[in-house]
Formats: C-alpha cells, sequence, structure tokens
C-alpha cells in the first residue's frame, strides 16, 4: 500500500463519505467527488478553498445540526400584489 496523504472529506460539512462521480481522461489529473451527506460536488483540481475542510469559507461550511435543521425544500415566496 502506498502513502496516499488524502483523506477524502467534505470540505463543507466534514462528512468523510465521499464517492467519485466522474475521473478526468488522464488517469490522476483529477477527480470529481461528491459528499454523501450534503450532496456538495467538487473537483479535486479546485482552489483549497472549495476542496478542503480548513480552507473552506467558515461562512459557508455546515455542521450535522445544520443538515438536521435545514428545510427539505427551501420555500418559495409568495407572490405580492395579484391577490
Ligand atoms: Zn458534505
Amino acid at each position: 500500500m502506498g502513502k496516499e496523504g488524502f483523506t477524502p472529506m467534505c470540505p463543507r460539512c466534514a462528512h468523510e463519505s465521499i464517492s467519485k462521480l466522474a475521473g478526468s481522461p488522464v488517469a490522476g489529473a483529477w477527480e470529481v467527488l461528491q459528499c454523501q451527506r450534503c450532496l456538495y460536488t467538487w473537483r479535486t483540481t479546485e482552489p483549497d478553498r472549495r476542496t478542503k475542510r480548513d480552507s473552506y469559507p467558515e461562512a459557508f461550511k455546515m455542521t450535522q445540526a445544520d443538515i438536521d435543521n435545514a428545510p427539505e425544500v427551501p420555500a418559495i415566496p409568495a407572490l405580492r400584489g395579484r391577490g
């Protein structure tokens, strides 16, 4: 076994169940990964702020609590003035 040095982790919610959606034609060039919890999807060649938990903007990080409390369907604002 080689030393990988890469533990897949969702940059947004820190979940470690990551699936590979796609890979580049040139093996190892890049992969498209998706978090199985929050469904965040990213390509491995994107900047650290989009691919690494440590660099991901604090404002956009999610916790388990955020996910548990998130409504399943975004509310659609009612139309105004058409009553
Ligand atoms: Zn996630």
